[in-house]
């Protein structure tokens, strides 16, 4: 038999943690699904510097395991699977949703979503085939392969920015490219960036190609943008963070997106989508960081529960 809940969150990141610890905390039946084929994006950082209440920083993996150690305290169901598709069932007062999972369905009066988001690919010849051979999309999983070795970063922004710092303590030289004149990264970043003399910055700069061969990455073909002139870079790895591209392919055609793909909410995290709530990084937002995560998530409960005390006629006056 299908198992019926009053609200399924799916993504077990810092966004969907928290909305999940509300929940639960709230007595809504709440299951959490986090998926089986990714992780949360903040598990990919060594150190997370700029999360309240850990003045010396504190490991991504370390605080997420923090985050659903106190969600399940609260009675939070969790389950380790892929969300395959979502189908809208029923609608007398409010619509039910079928969750089908590898497993099989469930049923739910709500939904949250808070699925995050992967990174963007240069879509430049040599990418696909070198990845895990030189190309890497995460400097935390990676970099300690780049001992003494040579390495260029792509981006201009705060992950490539931090990143590119933390590689110097592994590769000899770290080359940030980057395709305009000036870094979109937090000052503090910038201020460490400058001051590394490991790290050389290749500014009005983008990368056409990546060449190597079975060993690994051995140049990129870089262009400057202003004179147009092509030109090779040795380098033994290659890392590149140019932005975002948010996980909502399960609910494209059901809520409204942006034209980049994200769930467009409202102040109080509700979609297009009488029942589906939405949070953190796969909704359209400015600032895509945990502790924006965990306030939209911790708001998506919130609005989850008074939506389902109405439907049970069971709010009280706040
Ligand atoms: C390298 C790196 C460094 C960063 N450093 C910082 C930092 O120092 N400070 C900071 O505040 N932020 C940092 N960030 C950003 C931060 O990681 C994100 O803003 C945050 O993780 C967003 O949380 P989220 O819960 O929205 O998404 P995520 O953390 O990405 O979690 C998404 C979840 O959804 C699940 N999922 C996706 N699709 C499915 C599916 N079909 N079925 C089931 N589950 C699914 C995934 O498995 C995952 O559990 C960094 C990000 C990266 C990549």
């Amino acid at each position: 038999m299908e198992k019926f809940y009053d609200v399924v969150i799916i993504g077990g990141g810092p966004a969907g943690l928290t909305a999940g610890l509300y929940a639960s905390r709230g007595a809504l039946k709440s299951l959490l699904i986090e998926g089986n084929a990714s992780v949360s994006q903040i598990t990919l950082t060594d150190i997370v510097e700029n999360y309240p209440g850990f003045p010396d920083g504190i490991g991504g993996w370390e605080l997420v395991e923090k985050f659903r150690k106190q969600a399940l305290k609260f009675g939070l169901e969790m389950m380790t699977t892929n969300v395959k598709g979502i189908i809208k069932i029923e609608e007398k007062t409010a619509p039910l949703w079928q969750v089908s999972i590898e497993e099989g369905a469930l049923i739910s009066q709500a939904l949250i979503i808070a699925t995050g988001a992967s990174w963007r690919k240069l879509n430049v010849p040599g990418e696909d085939t070198l990845i895990g051979r030189g190309v890497s999309y995460c400097a935390t999983c990676d970099a300690p392969f780049y001992r003494n070795l040579e390495v260029a970063v792509v981006g201009g922004g705060d992950t490539a920015v931090q990143e590119a710092i933390f590689l110097t303590q592994f590769a000899r030289r770290v080359h940030l490219i980057h395709r305009r004149n000036r870094l979109r990264a937090a000052g503090v970043l910038q201020q460490r960036l400058f001051q590394n003399d490991r790290i050389n910055i290749i500014w009005e700069t983008v990368v056409e190609e990546i060449k190597g061969k079975e060993g690994g990455v051995e140049e990129l073909v870089i262009k400057h943008l202003p004179t147009g002139e092509v030109n090779n870079l040795k380098v033994d790895g290659v890392f590149i963070f140019v932005g975002l591209r948010p996980n909502t392919d399960l609910v494209k055609g059901i809520v409204d997106l942006t034209q980049e793909g994200a769930i467009i909410v409202d102040q109080e995290m509700r979609t297009s989508q009488v029942g589906i709530f939405a949070c953190g990084d796969c909704t359209a937002k400015k600032l895509r960081q945990v502790v924006t995560a965990c306030g939209d998530g911790a708001l998506a409960a919130y609005s989850a529960q008074l939506f389902i005390e109405d439907l049970k006629g069971e709010r009280y006056p706040r």
